[in-house]
């Protein structure tokens, strides 16, 4: 382990790298990696390297012998040049997620968690998540051969607990209130040794980086004027600008993008605590949204999120199930098929462009964090037409149409 320390994100208190509690012992808001101030990328063919060898100097571990890596990351930067016309924008990306090994980012931070826990001697990992973080986490736990604990909410719909339980970890429903697990959780590690790989945990958070470096390198180290990002937790809007900003303190980019914290109205404590000028995020009451991947009412980052904004010049925004639906059929009209959390950003940005809060000289990064295959439940929403006719009709039919 390199020599760094985590620091807490408020009150800058440090404390030891090894520790695997979260939050500081004095405000109790989340812990982060010191920031890297000299580093490079790590030249070499993305064939052949992991993203953990790629930007190494950006780790402050070295991936061991036993890589447990399954080539997540190194996911295609995709440019509209169609929605950009449409939206009016400079230029329009989507960084595909979907393209993860379990079809998250959630991937880039577990390798990174899973990584630092191998890296203390660990032998048990376990995560809180109904949906993509608790299938990352049973995957890499498979893949490490650790012993894995995934606790999910006891009325977890089997669609959704299958996908988790195919990677055989020990999968427990708990009955209770889902905003304690999180703290229980961390309570449980502690005792069992357990490192907890959670939401917003440093090394999530460290994980996330990796989309920045990526998105720097795919745009010739310039970045775009926006990124928007659909957050919950906060863990992923945190590392990507925290990424960003390390490469800008290694001398690799010479500005960091303005953010945009983009929330479901449905469940949107972040942008509300905004827009009534609270520093502190309270819970959510009565959270409902299609979008289920950012549903969380009181989300553990949501303090930080809320500094960093508003230090980086950047904006909240929050949108309707409705702007959310329509966002993901026209991304699917452009050949990219997201859940409803990952489309998102790009109903963010239209509801940006009405608002004149974004303008057409700016180039623009939408995160598409999961893929539409997570959630197939969201496709009986739109109004999706097929037609029929009888083979000998058939060609005459086409004919008619085509
Ligand atoms: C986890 C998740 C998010 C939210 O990320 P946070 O780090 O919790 O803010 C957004 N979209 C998808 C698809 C996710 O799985
Ligand atoms: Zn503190």
């Amino acid at each position: 382990m390199k020599n760094t320390n985590l620091i807490c994100t408020n009150c800058k208190k440090t404390f030891p790298i090894d520790r695997i509690y979260p939050r500081c012992d004095s405000c109790a808001e989340p812990l982060e990696v010191q920031r890297v101030t000299s580093g490079t990328i790590i030249d070499g063919d993305i064939l052949r390297q992991t993203i953990l060898e790629r930007y190494a100097d950006f780790f402050p571990f070295s991936e061991g012998e036993r890589t447990i890596s399954l080539r997540e990351g190194f996911t295609p930067l995709v440019k509209s040049s169609r929605l950009a016309f449409e939206l009016r924008v400079k230029s329009l990306f989507f960084k595909n997620e979907s393209q993860n090994p379990t079809w998250s980012f959630k991937d880039r931070g577990t390798v990174s968690g899973v990584n630092h826990a191998l890296s203390l001697g660990y032998e048990r990992i376990g995560t809180v998540s109904s949906g993509n973080m608790a299938v990352s986490v049973a995957a890499y736990g498979a893949r490490a051969k650790l012993k894995t604990v995934i606790f999910v909410s006891v009325n977890i719909p089997p669609e959704k607990l299958d996908p988790i339980a195919i990677y055989d970890p020990l999968l427990i429903r708990v009955d209770g209130d889902y905003g304690d697990l999180y703290f229980q959780s961390l309570a449980i590690g502690k005792e069992r040794d357990i490192y907890f790989i959670n939401s917003d945990v440093p090394f999530r958070v460290e994980g996330s980086k990796t989309i920045a470096f990526e998105v720097c390198e795919e745009m010739n180290f310039e970045p775009p004027d926006f990124v928007i990002v659909p957050t919950s937790s906060g863990g992923n809007l945190r590392g990507i600008m925290k990424g960003f900003e390390e490469f800008k303190d290694c001398g690799l980019i010479k500005k960091v993008p303005r953010f945009i914290c983009a929330q479901a109205s449905g469940c949107a404590p972040i942008c509300k605590a905004y827009s009534e000028n609270n520093e502190k995020v309270s819970p959510f009451q009565d959270p409902d949204t299609i979008a289920h991947a950012i549903e969380n009412p009181f989300p553990p980052s949501g303090n930080e999120v809320l500094r960093r904004i508003r230090e980086n010049g950047g904006i909240f925004v929050a949108v309707t199930d409705d702007e959310i639906l329509r966002a993901q059929k026209r991304l699917a009209e452009e050949g990219i098929f997201a859940q409803p959390a990952g489309a998102v950003p790009l109903a963010a940005l239209a509801k940006l462009r009405e608002d004149r809060k974004i303008d057409e000289e700016n180039t623009v990064l939408c995160i598409v964090t999961g893929g539409g295959l997570k959630y197939t439940a969201a496709l009986e929403k739109h109004n999706l037409k097929t037609a029929e006719c009888r083979i000998e009709n058939l060609a005459d039919f086409v004919r008619k149409r085509l």
